[in-house]
């Protein structure tokens, strides 16, 4: 038994954050009380930490299979496990894409294997993520993905994504749209605008990413399906979540830490760590971002971490590819930037990070209650750091916050009542 004492206790029944101690048994969190005293348990003092419940993370790449020099489950599970995750869900842009049984199983046995965190997977909405066909949907369901997504692709062709949809409407599963016309992003950098003329890169308009959310969430209305927008990125987007959902279609959304707090400007100097899709966007565009998680527009946070290895961001801006990491430091870029400045309540920021993605791909995760499995992190919010890339275990160093002081630093993540990292 492990006894964790006077540690500030995030209670997810109650969303609210109280002094307890908290007794965890094999897998189970077996007692939540202001005081437990049990002589048989591994006692450890939390005084002046935080305890809250696993983070989920319903958007990730492992890269494994196909590009392990990027990352691996084992290392994406350790990065995941020192950012205080316990649960994630990873894409299936691989290689081969996650569009049949044996990928999938592979990814889970190899998850169940490595053990850090409970590995969820996503299954492609089109063979080989291309775009072309609709990919075995029955099978990859029947198999165990908890959604479906072309992520890192977006299906281009309307009817194609009906039948997705269509089908996919027989499942409670949500339909994970990376929205991108790439007709209208084309060779683009960076944001449209201001930023893409300063440095003479082709811009992607918030367009590209508006007429396709505007076109899922028709269609999901059309067909009934539970439609989730990935990575939200701009003003228009939010508005037409906010008008979806109050017109009673199934549709939920994510924003990712990097597009709530940095915009384009984080682009001039040409760092290659600050070039994703979506691109940063513009000061407007991001400020609405945080108001549509504010009023519950926006669902979710998700990292979207995308690792990417050295020699390939260390190329010219145009080259380099898209992506960021995200694990190490989701939650402590989100409290310093915003909770510490009075501008996210602390409680709503966990259940944006907890709850409110377990709901969406349905499994009973990141929960901070009795009887429920010992999936949990301990932070000290007192205590600040430097983000340094020498210390972090992704195998990619891909990420815009390198060098950021940031507050809340991590002492322990349990998933299953396991310790999966320690200080
Ligand atoms: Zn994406």
């Amino acid at each position: 038994m492990i006894l964790l004492k006077n540690g500030m206790v995030y209670l997810s029944n109650d969303k609210k954050i109280i002094k307890a101690d908290v007794l965890i048994e094999k897998k189970v969190i077996k007692k939540i009380a202001p005081s437990i005293d049990e002589k048989n348990a591994e006692v450890i003092d939390c005084a002046g930490m935080h305890i809250f419940p696993g983070f989920v993370d319903m958007h990730c790449h492992l890269r494994e299979p196909g590009y392990t020099y990027k990352e691996d489950i084992a290392s994406g599970a350790a990065s995941a496990a020192k950012g205080g995750f316990t649960s994630i869900c990873c894409m299936p842009n691989t290689k081969p894409a996650i569009d049949n049984l044996s990928t999938l199983d592979y990814i889970m046995r190899k998850a169940r294997d490595v053990g850090k965190t409970k590995i969820f997977v996503i299954g492609a909405m089109s063979k080989g993520i291309e775009g072309k066909e609709i990919a075995n949907i029955a099978t990859l369901v029947k198999g165990g993905v908890v959604g479906l997504s072309d992520d890192g692709n977006c299906i281009q062709v309307a009817k194609l994504q009906l039948n997705v949809m269509r089908y996919a409407s027989i499942y409670d599963i949500p339909m994970i749209c990376h929205s991108e016309d790439y007709s209208l992003s084309g060779d683009g950098q960076v944001n449209y605008g201001y930023m893409s003329t300063k440095l003479g890169l082709p811009g992607i308009p918030t367009l590209a990413e508006e007429s396709m959310v505007s076109r899922d969430i028709m269609l999901a209305d059309v067909t009934g399906s539970r439609v989730h927008i990935a990575h939200a990125s701009t003003k228009r987007t939010v508005e037409l979540i906010r008008q979806a959902k109050k017109d009673g279609i199934k549709v939920t959304a994510e924003v990712t830490p990097h597009h709530l707090v940095l915009n384009e400007n984080a682009c001039d100097g040409f760092d290659t760590n600050t070039k994703m899709k979506p691109p940063l966007r513009s000061e407007e565009d991001r400020k609405s971002l945080l108001e549509g998680l504010l009023d519950g527009t926006i669902d979710v946070i998700a990292t979207d971490h995308a690792p990417h290895s050295d020699y390939e961001k260390e190329l010219e801006f145009m080259k380099a590819p898209f992506g960021v990491i995200g694990f190490e430091s989701a939650f402590p870029v989100l409290y310093t930037t915003f909770v510490k400045t009075d501008l996210i309540k602390l409680e709503e920021l966990i259940d944006r990070m907890t709850s409110k993605p377990a709901n969406i791909i349905n499994k009973e995760v990141g929960e901070l209650k009795e009887g429920a499995a010992a999936d949990l992190n301990v932070f000290n919010l007192d205590e600040s750091f430097t983000f340094d890339e020498s210390e972090i275990l992704s195998k990619s160093k891909n990420s815009p916050f390198i060098g950021m002081n940031m507050w809340g630093k991590i002492y322990y993540t349990m998933c299953d009542g396991k310790f999966t990292w320690k200080v």
